[in-house]
């Protein structure tokens, strides 16, 4: 008999608390529901466990991950962050981007992340180097990840002459995307026109770091907003950090949520980084420094939650495990209720993947098989304990088997 299915997971409870099988074919969910006696290459009896689409980690920086050691957070702030990380990178080797990357890249994919963008600095620093070498993971992980890379802009365009032309020569070899970081530079609006020059030039979405302040001094965000829709980029690009959304009167958020949402603005919230940096002027009431997640999805708003940095000067703490991303934003957002930790896993899968414009993604047939089973039997569990993963599929093939064995040597005295 010819197999129905390449992969059978028997009894797996899916986000929504459905008990089903799902089978696969071809890298695609065949079918969804009870699949008993079905003929398949291999089954797995998921034993009731949790299944979800694979993480999608829509803002990371693979190329400046593990940097703590050689250029440590001291002041804590995003200008001495900055700072020493430039002055690090003056000694960035293809190679050492390579192997801090591959540490990053391993723990993303053994916790489940399926999909990911990563920024890669591209500046008369460390020119192409970072490029080269992400672009060589890119096929390297192809079989376990799907890895975007965006040309970016970290240093400004405008106050670092030849950067503009060195995103034009990432686009042209490689680069997926392009990214800009307005409030680093000397002129905001100028910045952003030159990035969407390149973004039409190239034909290429937009990622841009933006608005990463305490208080809504800058709002480049509604510059950005605008510029989307006079060029007809909705749904194309996306912003990080975009603190400052925290900080606007009611009406003012108001009819920011709203402009975001008819652009087609994305909104990548980074809770480490935002937590870590934001506030840091507050000697009482320290405020949290995060975009508001649930006013954004309130308003229709596409949002994310994502990494950002492990282990730098923006962040010195993390790993590549996203859920932790999800952990944080119960309590930093305030997301504890059954609702709002389904917003949250939403914020770490289906939401990014529309940032990505992953195309098929998600638990229905249909859908490119990357999945999650975790090990737990309550969907809520993988964001409010970060539930250990069981397995990862990847376009229909277990890509990652996790055993654990722990033997509590204090019961028996051995
Ligand atoms: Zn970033």
């Amino acid at each position: 008999m010819v197999p129905s299915f390449d992969l059978l997971l028997q009894g797996c409870r899916l986000p929504d608390g459905r008990l089903v099988d799902l089978g696969t074919l071809d890298g695609k969910i065949k079918e969804i529901g009870s699949l008993t006696g079905r003929p398949s290459h291999r089954a797995v009896d998921c034993g009731g466990l949790v299944l979800t689409p694979g993480l999608v980690d829509a803002h990371i920086h693979l190329d400046k991950a593990f940097l703590s050691e050689r250029a440590p957070s001291v002041e804590g702030t995003v200008a001495e962050a900055l700072r020493v990380t430039a002055e690090a990178k003056r000694r960035f080797t293809v190679d050492d981007i390579r192997a801090r990357a591959r540490r990053a890249l391993d723990q993303a994919v053994r916790a489940g992340t399926t999909a990911m963008r990563s920024h890669v600095e591209i500046d008369p620093i460390v020119g192409l180097k970072g490029l080269e070498a992400l672009t060589e993971l890119k096929r390297e992980y192809a079989r376990a990840i799907d890895l975007q890379l965006c040309a970016f802009a970290q240093e400004g365009i405008l106050q670092s002459p030849g950067t503009e032309a060195l995103l034009e020569q990432a686009l042209a070899n490689g680069a997926d995307l392009i990214g800009g970081c307005p409030y680093n530079d000397t002129d905001a609006h100028a910045q952003i026109d030159i990035v969407f020059r390149l973004a039409r030039e190239f034909d290429v979405d937009v990622d841009f770091h933006i608005d990463f302040f305490d208080e809504p001094e800058h709002m480049d965000v509604l510059y950005v907003a605008e510029q989307a829709v006079r060029l007809g980029w909705q749904g194309r690009v996306a912003v990080g950090h975009a603190s400052e959304l925290a900080g606007l009167s009611h009406e003012a958020f108001h009819r920011a949520a709203a402009t975001l949402k008819d652009a087609g603005v994305g909104v990548i919230i980074l809770p480490a980084t935002d937590l870590y940096l934001m506030g840091r002027k507050d000697a009482r009431h320290i405020r949290r420094g995060l975009a508001p997640a649930k006013r954004l999805l309130a308003a229709g708003v596409t949002v994310a939650v994502a990494t950002n940095n492990i282990l730098n000067a923006f962040t010195p703490m993390g790993t590549g495990d996203l859920a932790l991303m999800g952990y944080l934003m119960t309590a930093a957002a305030h997301m504890g209720t059954d609702g709002d930790v389904a917003d949250i896993l939403a914020m770490l899968t289906a939401h990014p993947a529309r940032i990505l414009r992953l195309p098929d993604y998600g638990l229905h047939v249909g859908a490119r098989a990357d999945l999650v089973l975790w090990e737990t039997e309550r969907p809520a569990e993988v964001v409010t304990t970060m539930a250990p993963r069981r397995l990862v599929v990847k376009a229909g093939r277990l890509s990652i088997e996790h055993e654990r064995s722990c033997k509590d040597l204090w019961r028996t005295g051995a």
